[in-house]
């Protein structure tokens, strides 16, 4: 169960502290407070854990500063829609706003090869209007003998190109908290030009320590990439605890399932559950066309499959594209066959434009807004 506060409640007064009495003389009950600072107003959100089933909604609605009650009728407590539920399905960052209903392009590089591949990518970036990119400088590879990524060596350079260029979010992945500390580090040493997203990828969704840490901070948000042999509950359930934890400012990243069944593809594309994860969350929902289809293939009519699944997931309704692109392929150290060229950037962003104006009518004759 959600109790929804009145807005600006204040913590240190005497209606606040009346409730959290009445609160903890509830048995078997915990209660967890979580507070969203807004431009306008502060939201406070206690959720209570444990015996709830014999609570009566009228009981705690009347209890002091409540505003409203939320039953909470699936597992995603947190994150998850509920019956009545009026929380946001959006969230801010450095500017960039992330929600249900708005789309938003990360192109770059899967791993950090150069400062010149760097500066050319955030260059091509910038003159196509973008303010967002992918840069991997931690890098979770199948085989330990291959390249695992520059580390934080090659932080302080990326972030100063990403300010000079005007970039406001860097998708980044990280394999353990120690990395976390390090780009904090490193943002602090360059003066924080630019803002990173947190990236835990497929292989680390049930690492489940590595969640509640990454959930434990509220600097940076997280993009939480399905596991490709889980189900998507499961997966969902992992995204639960990094805001169990505290960080709620979590995109879901759908990025192909693991199995021979979707040859010559390297994942079995999931996009058509880009609206499923929209009904039964709150997330902004990302789709990754490069890991998904891990090749430059071209079908008869001319559109690489890149470009066609970016645009299923768009028309579904997807708010964020994460996507490879290096300036020369056959010099990066990961992924190459998969990228896209910065000659192709201007065509990729155009045809985003056209799968998403597709989906913006598709809401429209359905009579609905994009955010439900
Ligand atoms: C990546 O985005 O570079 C990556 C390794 O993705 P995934 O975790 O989906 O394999
Ligand atoms: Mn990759």
């Amino acid at each position: 169960m959600i109790l929804i506060l009145e807005a600006n409640t204040d913590p240190h007064g005497a209606e606040y502290k009346k409730l959290m009495d009445a609160l903890a003389n509830l048995p078997n009950i915990k209660s967890r407070v979580h507070t969203v600072h807004g431009a306008q107003q502060t939201l406070t959100e206690v959720y209570l854990i444990g015996d709830t089933a014999g609570l009566l909604i009228e009981e705690m609605r009347s209890l002091p500063t409540v505003e409203r009650v939320v039953k909470v009728s699936q597992p995603y407590r947190v994150l998850g829609r509920h019956k009545d539920d009026h929380r946001a399905t959006s969230f801010e960052y450095n500017g960039v706003r992330f929600a249900q209903d708005n789309l938003h392009v990360f192109a770059g590089l899967c791993a950090v090869s150069t400062p010149e591949h760097v500066e050319a990518m955030m260059r091509a970036l910038r003159d196509n209007g973008q303010v967002c990119t992918r840069m991997g400088a931690y890098k979770p590879r199948t085989s330990p003998y291959s390249f695992q990524g520059h580390g934080k060596d090659c932080l302080p350079y990326v972030f100063r190109l990403a300010g000079q260029y005007g970039i406001k979010v860097i998708a980044m992945e990280i394999t353990h908290d120690t990395h976390v500390e390090e780009i904090r580090d490193a943002l602090r040493e360059t003066g924080h030009p630019t803002g990173v997203m947190l990236q835990i990828g497929t292989r680390n969704i049930q690492n489940f320590e590595l969640l509640k840490s990454v959930g434990r901070q509220q600097d940076f948000p997280v993009l939480l990439k399905r596991g490709f042999g889980i189900t998507l509950e499961e997966s969902l359930n992992a995204a639960e605890y990094l805001a169990s934890e505290g960080n709620r400012n979590v995109v879901f990243c759908l990025r192909g399932m693991k199995t021979n069944m979707s040859d010559p593809h390297r994942n079995f594309v999931d996009f058509s559950h880009v609206p499923v994860v929209h009904r039964l969350t709150r997330m902004p929902v990302c789709v990754d066309p490069s890991h998904s289809v891990g090749s430059r293939d071209v079908a008869p009519d001319g559109i690489l499959d890149v470009f066609h699944v970016t645009a299923q997931g768009v028309i579904a309704g997807a708010n964020m594209v994460l996507v490879d692109f290096h300036p020369e392929p056959a010099k990066a150290l990961v992924d190459g066959p998969q990228a896209l060229t910065l000659q192709e950037l201007p065509r990729f962003l155009e045809d985003v434009r056209i799968a998403r104006e597709a989906y913006e009518k598709r809401v429209a004759l359905a009579g609905k807004s994009a955010s439900g």
